[in-house]
């Protein structure tokens, strides 16, 4: 995955919703989605009607931001959805929730999405006592995901941890605090994501 240039909070400015992208400072008064809920700029503030191709394209850069992907990684991850049996949104919201950086992030290990990649990407994660270093690392059921051996490590998660205890592992995954071994057991729903997006507008942005 690219790294996104803009400033996080002027995605999230942008697309007019949270997206999470900045750890704590997400949940609390700072966010700059609480302070000035309009877009950067100098006509930020006009509101611009948006075509039906117009809102389906802000839907898919919504959720491409929300999880950090770009635009090869996002098709890829669609077309595969589209190959999947069952509905195909709730498969793309499937497969980027397995993603490992997500799930790193889902399991209260890190801040952030972006955070949860650069343990990934820095070979503190392992899956089934394997190092992972691919952040786009699709988890499935029964994968038990441990951090690397090193003290400072296991400390930074710890205070995550702490940081983030007023919320949940979501119910597909398990996590012991105590040993720091998280364990997928079961797929996630669209339901539990908790993604500010219409999918639906982008499967129809992609069926044209
Ligand atoms: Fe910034 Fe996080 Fe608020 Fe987005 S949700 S505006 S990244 S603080």
């Amino acid at each position: 995955m690219g790294r996104q240039i803009e400033s996080k909070c002027k995605l999230c400015r942008r697309e007019g919703v949270k997206l999470f992208l900045k750890g704590t400072r997400c949940f609390g008064a700072k966010c700059a989605i609480e302070k000035r809920n309009f877009a950067p700029g100098q006509h930020g503030k006009a509101r611009t009607k948006l075509s039906d191709y117009g809102v389906q394209l802000r839907e898919k850069q919504k959720m491409k931001k929300f999880y950090s992907v770009l635009e090869r990684q996002f098709r890829k991850n669609f077309a595969e959805a589209s190959r999947m049996k069952g509905v195909t949104g709730n498969n793309l919201v499937q497969l980027m929730e397995r993603r490992l950086d997500n799930t790193i992030y889902r399991l209260m290990w890190s801040l952030s999405r972006g955070e949860g990649r650069q343990m990934v990407r820095h070979k503190k994660i392992f899956v089934n006592g394997v190092l992972v270093n691919v952040p786009s690392y699709l988890v499935k059921i029964g994968d038990q995901i441990t951090l690397r051996n090193d003290e400072s490590t296991e400390k930074r998660v710890r205070q995550t941890l702490e940081k983030r205890q007023d919320q949940t592992v979501p119910a597909w995954l398990e996590m012991n605090a105590e040993k720091l071994i998280g364990k997928i057991v079961r797929v996630p729903e669209e339901s539990e994501a908790g993604l500010p997006v219409e999918v639906q507008q982008i499967i129809e942005l992609y069926s044209k």
